[in-house]
């Protein structure tokens, strides 16, 4: 069973988030500050963390330091409202991702799936640089992209887009943010371009195999996740 440690000191946020996780089939433990968190986070049982950054006795970030020199489980950050500093502080010292409070419980799910799908893919028994969406299939070390089985002759940029999206599977991503991250600054303001490799990989993908993966979230930007 996939375990989760919370460590957040704002009980009604710890409980709720508990009970959520419960309700997923994760086994939840929960600490109320950073001294017992980091404790228990040592213990090295937990598949992920939920890390709090303003608690008594140590903060997020003090334990994340603490805990990075001995464990690299995946922890992601709850931060307040704004506090761009803290989200990039935290990424800076090793937080695999941040959510900002408050949030929506589905997006937590989400980050939680996607970063338990990379820490799946990551581990011995899987394949090596192997990463898995739905019937997709991307080979990282052979660039290698397939479909059910069948392989699909992708552009290099095709790859790179595409391999943002399983990255981030299941999670809306804006425009700006693939143009960041697949393309480069020199492009910001273009994003159009990004719709136009969508557009692409659609034409590849959803319209060969009829399906429906590669989603416009309209007024935001694209999501990879299946529709049935
Ligand atoms: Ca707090």
């Amino acid at each position: 069973m996939t375990k989760i440690l919370i460590v957040e000191d704002e009980e009604k946020i710890a409980r709720f988030v508990e009970l959520e996780l419960k309700h997923e089939g994760y086994e939840v433990a929960k600490a109320g500050d950073g001294r017992r968190g980091l404790e228990m986070a040592e213990s090295g049982d937990y598949d992920l963390i939920l890390l709090d950054i303003l608690l008594p006795e140590l903060n997020g970030f003090e334990l994340l330091r603490r805990l990075r020199k001995s464990s690299e489980v995946p922890v992601i950050m709850l931060t307040a409202k704004d506090e761009v500093m803290d989200k990039v502080a935290g990424l800076d010292m090793g937080a695999d991702d941040y959510i900002t409070k408050p949030f929506f419980i589905e997006e937590l799910l989400a980050r939680i799936r996607t970063i338990l799908r990379k820490q799946s893919a990551k581990s011995p028994q899987s394949q090596e640089n192997l990463l898995t969406y739905d019937k997709l299939s991307m080979d990282l070390a052979r660039h290698q992209v397939t479909y059910d089985g069948h392989s699909l002759d992708l552009s290099a940029r095709e790859f790179d887009l595409l391999h943002y999206f399983m990255d981030h599977a299941e999670l809306v991503v804006t425009r700006e943010q693939v143009l960041e991250a697949v393309w480069s600054y020199d492009y910001l303001g273009e994003s159009n371009v990004v719709d136009v490799y969508v557009r692409y990989l659609r034409q590849k993908i959803d319209e060969v195999f009829g399906v429906k993966l590669l989603q416009t979230v309209r007024g935001v930007g694209y999501t990879l996740r299946r529709e049935d």
